[in-house]
């Protein structure tokens, strides 16, 4: 059983139109799902990803309206990196990302940026074969597209507590120093730990919330087994609808998910319209006209930016 690679990446924003305007228009993602956070139907939950919602290139985000920025600190994922074809797509993003009035730090092989609610950005050269997944903004080139995740750097005061589950248990490979690759049979990705700041831990407005790795189907409840036996303490297996998950917090304080690589955010709507419409589970259907007065309205960036 190998983990393949990132499924998703979870992080927290208290301006849903600012989050949607950044990562659905700026960065040119697109925005696969609309829909609300299970344990509370009156915010949002918000995710963007490649043009089909795949695993890998997902980043998403709960909404608390308003909430305060957040550090991160001890336990925490600091940064996330995203992978772009070469270096004329470093160039081509510098030159954008200023044009937007988002500062970057540039070096030869990456481009290191911060969305505006303070969450750590990199964009790094593709060298991993992997299959590129990319969204089709209508002003981002395909070719300087982002292309998925290229791993995640998290805070540890004691990264050795994490070298079991990760190696002995979830397959996780050595990439020498705090530093892992997690690789499956179709995508990989790295996990990284660096050392904490002084400062505390503050969960808030951009920060990440949890990781999610991802499982094939029929692997997903013998990998609830396998991090309960680690004696992690694991959740039951949950129906997230659009995949399957479980949640254990690894050692260092990171909550981890594994989620299903199906059956995706295909399930309740079409490819061609996905995350333009408000979806719900089908257990919070009954509320939808109640939901759609409290939620906050959205821009759509992609169209905007088509008709300019
Ligand atoms: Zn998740």
């Amino acid at each position: 059983m190998k983990l393949e690679g990132i499924h998703h990446v979870t992080a927290i924003t208290g301006d849903a139109p600012g989050n949607v305007e950044f990562y659905g228009g700026v960065l040119g993602l697109r925005m696969v799902k609309k829909t609300v956070n299970q344990d509370d139907p009156t915010v949002y939950h918000l995710f963007y990803a490649d043009e089909r919602g795949s695993a890998g290139s997902d980043i998403t985000f709960f909404e608390y309206p308003g909430v305060p920025r957040g550090r991160a600190g001890d336990g925490m994922v600091h940064r996330v990196v995203f992978r772009v074809a070469d270096r004329e797509a470093l160039d081509f993003w510098e030159k954008r990302l200023a044009r937007e009035g988002t500062p970057t730090t540039r070096s030869e092989t990456s481009l290191l940026l911060t969305d505006p609610e303070g969450l750590d950005l990199e964009l790094v050269m593709d060298h991993s074969g992997d299959e590129p997944l990319r969204a089709e903004a209508p002003d981002v080139p395909i070719e300087s597209a982002i292309r998925g995740f290229e791993g995640v750097r998290a805070y540890s005061s004691r990264p050795e507590a994490s070298v079991e589950l990760f190696e002995g248990t979830l397959g996780f490979g050595s990439g020498g120093g705090h530093s892992w690759t997690v690789r499956g049979t179709q995508r990989g990705g790295f996990y990284r730990f660096d050392a904490p700041p002084q400062r505390r831990a503050l969960s808030g407005a951009g920060t990440v919330h949890h990781v999610a790795w991802a499982s094939p189907m029929d692997e997903h409840e013998q990998w609830q087994r396998k991090v309960a036996a680690a004696g992690m303490e694991v959740t039951p297996v949950i129906d997230r609808f659009y995949f399957r998950s479980i949640y254990f917090r690894e050692p260092s304080g990171v909550l981890f998910e594994i989620a299903t690589l199906g059956p995706g955010f295909t399930a309740d709507e079409d490819p061609a319209t996905l995350g333009e419409a408000l979806s719900l589970p089908p257990n919070y259907e009954h509320l939808r006209d109640k939901l759609v007065d409290v939620l906050t309205p959205l821009p759509n960036p992609r169209a905007a930016r088509s008709a300019s």
